[in-house]
């Protein structure tokens, strides 16, 4: 098995790691943190929670170790693109984790919803990493506060994410600023085709990595879908909760008003909880997901986007409330329990309308989803299914780890779709 000492990172970086208590490379860093190492250019097919910005991260930070040079006044050696400001500041923080022993490692953020200004001073002086939401890089590229002609590293994260907000074209602005020689890491939990052409355009030789986060992340979460009626689903999550033992419950809904209700709703019933979504502040955001990083908050209710990147291990459970109109979000969305090698639970409330979502899901997972009619108890149903590759004709797991339910055998799963 490899361990962080057999990719000859530097001992200021090895001391960061043990104090973090990482012992053992995730296998998106063992395949990735030997090839950056060496300078390669490479794609990493993976998502938020197998660990990769440790595997951008720990390289770039032994390449700055390596060549230790002033950066130049209003300019940066690394930068890294992210789709969010939430994901942007995580990145961030995870650089000045891991490089909390070199001295000096300026690292400055670039995103949007705080004073320009403020990030434009923050740069004045020269910074070695640079994590930028690609419209605010632009604004400050613009004002002439920051110059992207000495990045020695690009990271570009979440890159199918990016494609799906529409930042494709101040993508391909940025990049042509750059200088052609440099080194690219490029990550995305999903590589449809245009993500493959951009990677193209981008990349040169690159050396290509995968993990299969689908599968194993979606393996070790116990999936149950409750089939409902759209209006029956405010007094079935207050029953949820009221039931399950929760520590700490993310909720989705596909909308920011959606969200808002959700809060209403439970409020009224003496849950409190707290949305995060684009029309919050992010002083406002920030507060919240302190809060429920803290433990001081236990519901919270978000929509895909502002949920994007949220790192916060010990999500008991994940409630769409909503399903997703798009599949992959239902298979980001899950991922932000059973972080960190814990096992979760994932329950959808889908409503009649919401049948061909499912449907969308359980095509992209290669999985059929345990699926109840009405109200069910989850800690009565059997632990997470193995997965089955036959879609379609694969039979569903019989419920009941003790074959006692509390529910007479009512909420049979179906078979019938
Ligand atoms: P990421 O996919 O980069 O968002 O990382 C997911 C979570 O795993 C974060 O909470 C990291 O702190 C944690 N993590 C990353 N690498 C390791 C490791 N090798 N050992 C233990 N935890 C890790």
């Amino acid at each position: 098995m490899t361990s962080f000492n057999d990719f000859g990172l530097a001992e200021p970086i090895l001391r960061a790691l043990a104090q973090e208590n990482y012992t053992t490379p995730t296998p998106i860093q063992a395949q990735t943190i030997p090839l950056a190492c060496q300078a390669r250019d490479v794609i990493g097919i993976a998502q938020t929670g197998t660990g990769k910005t440790a595997a951008f991260a720990l390289p770039i930070l032994n390449h700055i170790l390596g060549k230790r040079l002033r950066p130049a006044q209003r300019s940066c050696r690394i930068l890294v693109l992210s789709p969010t400001r939430e994901l942007s500041g995580q990145i961030a923080d995870s650089f000045r984790t891991y490089g909390r022993h070199i001295r000096p490692l300026e690292v400055a953020l670039a995103i949007g919803g705080v004073p320009i200004n403020r990030q434009a001073r923050a740069v004045a002086r020269g910074v070695e990493v640079l994590v930028a939401t690609p419209g605010r890089l632009l604004d400050l590229v613009n004002q002439r506060a920051v110059s992207l002609n000495q990045i020695e590293v690009l990271v570009l994260d979440e890159a199918d994410r990016m494609l799906d907000m529409g930042f494709i074209h101040d993508i391909k602005r940025i990049v042509a600023m750059l200088p052609k020689e440099r080194q690219t890491l490029f990550f995305s939990a999903t590589m449809p085709q245009e993500i493959t052409r951009l990677a193209d355009q981008m990349l040169r030789d690159p050396a290509k990595v995968s993990v299969t986060p689908q599968a194993t992340t979606v393996e070790r979460i116990a999936q149950r879908v409750i089939l409902t009626d759209k209006a029956a689903k405010p007094s079935l999550l207050v029953e949820m909760l009221k039931t399950e033992q929760t520590d700490r419950v993310l909720v989705f809904t596909r909308t920011k008003h959606g969200a808002d209700k959700v809060v209403r709703s439970l409020e009224k019933t003496g849950f409190a909880a707290e949305a995060i979504h684009g029309n919050k502040s992010q002083n406002q955001r920030e507060r919240v997901l302190a809060d429920f990083r803290t433990g001081k908050l236990r519901i919270l209710i978000a929509t895909d986007i502002a949920a994007r990147g949220i790192d916060v291990d010990g999500v008991s459970h994940v409630i769409n409330y909503d399903l997703p109109n798009v599949p992959e979000s239902y298979v980001h969305r899950i991922g932000r329990t059973a972080r960190a090698g814990a096992e979760g639970i994932a329950v959808s409330f889908c409503d009649p309308t919401e049948r061909t979502f499912l449907r969308d899901i359980e095509r992209l997972t290669k999985r059929p989803l345990v699926v109840v009619d009405g109200r069910v108890w989850l800690k009565d149903l059997a632990p997470p299914a193995p997965a089955a590759v036959n879609h379609g004709t694969a039979k569903r797991p019989a419920p009941a780890g003790n074959g006692q339910r509390r529910d007479g055998g009512r909420n049979q799963p179906r078979t019938d779709r």
